[in-house]
This record gives structure tokens, sequence and C-alpha cells, in this order.
């Protein structure tokens, strides 16, 4: 028997109030169909297609596409079910009351940007770890400076470079490779002193090296330093199992 709409009621304001901060203006459907958070245009449908009756649970936030779907009579798929949308709507407060829809908007350009500064610190950290190595050895090894000068801009600079990038990277080294690289700036100190005090005019001055612990430096250290500090970062920068899939 067709049974004539009544005339429409208004829904009385602090019912739809009540709907609207619930929803935080979120589509049910949306939520459950797609996870999709972001705030909609939209309406409060009557779910059981009575426009008088107002009880909230009976209403529902939609957005204009899914509203429009829910309340056509003429579509051809299986239309979405009433209690389905109140399934979608329990669920879409639920997230709301644990914050997700707040968390949602900000997240993914907040981790986009900072995975890029990640990736461009742990970059520069592996810079001034490949150039700094291969230099300072070039230098304790076969090219000595010959002046205070030279030292400087030869050798002292790529430690420095070596910790700004490393304090540049710090806050997204796990632990054990923040020791690696404590470990690699150590023993990149260590080549430094010793090359400084065989420049000529401080090996003059003091006539002999003035710690016996730094006449010779520790090649072995010196390198193992850097190889393990090296194939951390690369495994950093490329994790084993990112290219799996
Ligand atoms: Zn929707």
């Amino acid at each position: 028997m067709p049974q004539t709409k009544e005339p429409r009621k208004r829904t009385p304001p602090e019912v739809e109030l009540s709907v609207l901060e619930q929803s935080r203006r979120r589509c049910a459907l949306c939520f459950h169909l797609n996870g999709d958070l972001k705030e909609k245009h939209g309406q409060i449908a009557h779910l059981d297609d009575d426009r008088a009756n107002y009880s909230e649970d009976n209403l529902a936030f939609l957005c204009m596409e899914h509203h429009s779907l829910y309340d056509s009579k003429t579509s051809q798929h299986k239309n979405y079910t009433i209690q389905e949308v109140k399934r979608a709507r329990a669920a879409l407060h639920e997230a709301i009351s644990l914050g997700q829809h707040v968390v949602s908007a900000a997240l993914p350009a907040a981790a986009e940007k900072l995975y890029d500064l990640q990736i461009s610190a742990l970059h520069e950290l592996r810079r001034a770890l490949t150039k700094g190595h291969y230099e300072i050895n070039r230098r304790a090894r076969a090219i000595m400076p010959l002046t205070e000068e030279e030292y400087r801009t030869q050798v002292e600079v790529h430690e420095f470079n070596f910790l700004d990038a490393m304090t540049m990277a710090e806050i997204y080294l796990d632990k054990d490779t923040l020791d690696l690289m404590r470990a690699v700036l150590g023993s990149l100190r260590q080549m430094c002193t010793s090359i400084w005090l065989r420049l000529p005019p401080v090996f003059e001055a003091k006539g002999k090296y003035a710690d016996p612990q730094l006449t010779e430096p520790d090649w072995k250290l010196f390198t193992q330093s850097f190889e393990a500090a090296k194939a951390a970062l690369a495994s950093l920068l490329n994790p084993p199992n990112a290219s799996g899939a």
C-alpha cells in the first residue's frame, strides 16, 4: 500500500547539532567503504526514509553522493541497507572518539615531510662519512699537509663536516647506529690528531710526538669503524625488506 510522505517536519536543531558533532561532518559510508575520514559536503540522511522520524538513531551524516545513492530507488545495484549504514556510523563515531579524523588529516603531509628530512639527513651523513674517510685516509697515508692551513682545509674540515652531518641525522638514528657513528667520530679525531702531529712545524717544535699513543694511528680500527658505519647507513637508506614485495 503506497504511503504518502508526511509533510516534512524539521529536525530539531539540538538533534541536528548532535549528529553533526558526532560525525564531525565525516560521511559514514565514505569511512566504511574507503577509510576516508575527510570532511565532506553532505546532508543528514533519514535512514528509514521517513523524514518525520528524527530520532537520532534514524539519522546519519552522508556526503552528497552517498546520500543520493542511499535514497535512490531506481538503482540497479543492491543498495546500501539501513543496518549497513548504522554499522558504518557506529564505526565512524568510534574512530572520531579516538581522534583518528584529526590524525589522518595531519599525518600524510607530516609523515612525508619527516621522511624527506630523514632521508636527506642520512644521505648527508653518508656523504660526509665517505668523503671524510677517503680524504683523511689519503692524507694520513700519502699526501701530508705541510702547513697548519693546509691541515685545516684538507683534514680538519672533514671532521667538522662529519660532526655537522651527524648532528643533523642524530634524531633519526637508533641507538646502535648512533653508537657506530660516535665510534667513527672518535676514529676520525684520532686520525686528525695523528696527522696534525706529523705536520713539519709541529714535529719540529716538539722534536717528537707529544703523545706516544698517537704516533701510530689505529688503521684497523679506523677502517673497521667506517665500514660498519657505512653498512648501517646503507641499510637505513635501503631497508632490506623494502625492496621485497
Ligand atoms: Zn560518502
